[in-house]
């Protein structure tokens, strides 16, 4: 895409920009007459000015409402796509769900890089995450959503260049969100998203067969026929399942077979989806039990809330909740060793999934926080913390990149050695963590610490970095 991002000196690089963000409007099929709402959504941004001089107001917000699968991600990233700007996302369970008192943070930090680069469109997936009315969650989880939700209203309302910068965001509960999200000027748009019917889901197909090779005769419609209610994301899963059956059989085109084949499969998995085996859930709650395990060795990550491993609407296959203290967060006073252990606590479930199911099986639930640790180590270095580049504020260069890389690369690795030693020296709390979630599907702040008490090994380990 043609957009630029612009680097400030002293600044890092933005943490919540996709790159590469190149989908258009012909990727995302089936959408009718919604596609026009979404075309004029991008002359906000490519003909702002001639708005502006006509006094049309441009929407702070648009709400995509609509089931999970439908397209509302991809739409977002379509609008960026065809204006040409910069997309920026977080899912709006990361802002409540990870650390108690990080939300309002991140969503000042998010808007912040959207205005410094802008234009640009914030897309916040699952906004009824944060949104719902506030004052209906009770205890301090609740206070923790409701200055989320404050922070957001704040970043809504409060920005001249209007129109430089969208909101797009999507839910599937709009009736629940706070009134407050929903008044003019703020989400005053919402798009409805239904799921595809016959028509759209035979287009649906079509867009994800362009780049495979379709056999000249595939009945679309029969396929279509038999995936009533299935929303896109399954059907794009039903195009790549064929396609794997292709390559099994050494054959060189997809045929009307494979598809109904890899329908049938989805259709099934459609309905286990909400019975784990017993396997899943055992794997599952390693990966919840190592990073509760690692974190509670941390002085800044120890306030264990919650651990949960119960199956719930978004896509997430449980979660830690750990309270850290707001204020230290929010004026950023965080210690480099506390971004350390931070980096540590998401190696926890790569870690022990070496550990328990050995190298040869690992699989791939940590993938989302692996991906956390590496950005996280890169920020570090970026920031001058690791001791290659202490001090070192200018060091952004192009032809410095490889070493930064370099650099984040070893402290990743430091900081998963340190993960398994911690996993290790507690393999006995670790069982029983993962037997009692297991058996209950949570644990409340109370039971763990009951278990570390019994069975943990709890010692601050000092630094190796
Ligand atoms: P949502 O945000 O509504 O949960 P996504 O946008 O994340 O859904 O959809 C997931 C994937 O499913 C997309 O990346 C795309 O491959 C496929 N998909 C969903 N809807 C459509 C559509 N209308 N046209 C083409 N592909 C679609």
């Amino acid at each position: 895409s043609g957009a630029r991002i612009r680097r400030a000196k002293n600044k890092s690089l933005p943490q919540y920009l996709e790159r590469g963000v190149d989908v258009k409007f012909s990727d995302v099929a089936g959408l009718g007459k919604i596609r026009l709402e979404l075309e004029e959504i991008v002359k906000f941004f490519t003909h702002g000015e001639m708005y502006r001089r006509r006094g049309v107001k441009i929407p702070g917000g648009i709400l995509l409402c609509g089931p999970p699968g439908v397209g509302k991600t991809l739409l977002a990233k379509a609008v960026a796509g065809e204006a040409g700007v910069n997309f920026f996302s977080i899912s709006a369970s990361q802002f409540v769900e990870i650390y108690v008192g990080v939300g309002a943070s991140r969503v000042r930090a998010l808007y912040t890089e959207a205005r410094e680069n802008a234009p640009s469109v914030v897309f916040i997936d699952e906004l009824d995450a944060v949104g719902r009315e506030r004052g209906l969650i009770k205890g301090s989880g609740g206070q923790e959503r409701d200055a989320t939700l404050n922070q957001l209203l704040v970043c809504l309302d409060g920005f001249e260049g209007r129109g430089e910068v969208i909101t797009i965001a999507s839910t599937n509960r709009p009736d629940i969100l706070d009134p407050a999200l929903v008044r003019p000027g703020r989400f005053d748009r919402k798009i409805f998203i239904p799921k595809p019917g016959l028509i759209g889901r035979i287009e649906i197909l079509k867009v994800h067969a362009r780049k495979k090779p379709m056999a000249e005769d595939v009945d679309y419609f029969a396929v279509a026929s038999m995936t009533d209610g299935m929303v896109g994301a399954e059907l794009a899963n039903i195009v790549e399942v064929a396609a794997i059956n292709m390559m099994r059989d050494s054959r060189t085109e997809i045929t009307t077979d494979d598809l109904l084949q890899a329908a049938q499969m989805e259709e099934r998995g459609m309905l286990d989806k909400k019975e784990r085996s017993m396997e899943t859930w055992k794997q599952v709650a390693i990966n919840e039990a190592a990073m509760a395990v690692v974190a509670v060795n941390f002085p800044d990550l120890k306030n264990i809330e919650f651990v949960t491993i119960a199956p719930r609407a978004g896509r997430e296959l449980g979660y830690v909740r750990v309270k850290m203290d707001p204020i230290k967060f929010n004026e950023g006073m965080l210690t480099r060793q506390s971004a350390l252990d931070h980096i540590t606590v998401q190696l926890a479930p790569r870690a022990a999934d070496e550990i328990w199911f050995g190298s040869g099986q690992l699989s791939t639930i940590w993938a989302e926080t692996a991906d956390n640790a590496r950005s996280a180590a890169r920020i570090f270095v970026l920031g001058g913390l690791s001791e290659k580049y202490h001090g070192i504020t200018n060091f952004w260069v192009a032809d410095r990149i490889n070493d930064i890389d370099l650099e984040a690369m070893r402290i990743v690795n430091l900081c998963y050695e340190r993960a398994k030693e911690i996993l290790h020296e507690n393999k006995v709390l670790m069982d029983a963590v993962v037997n009692e979630l297991v058996e209950k599907k949570n644990i409340t702040k109370q039971d763990f610490f009951h278990l570390v008490d019994l069975h943990g090994s709890i010692k601050p380990m000092p630094p190796s970095i």
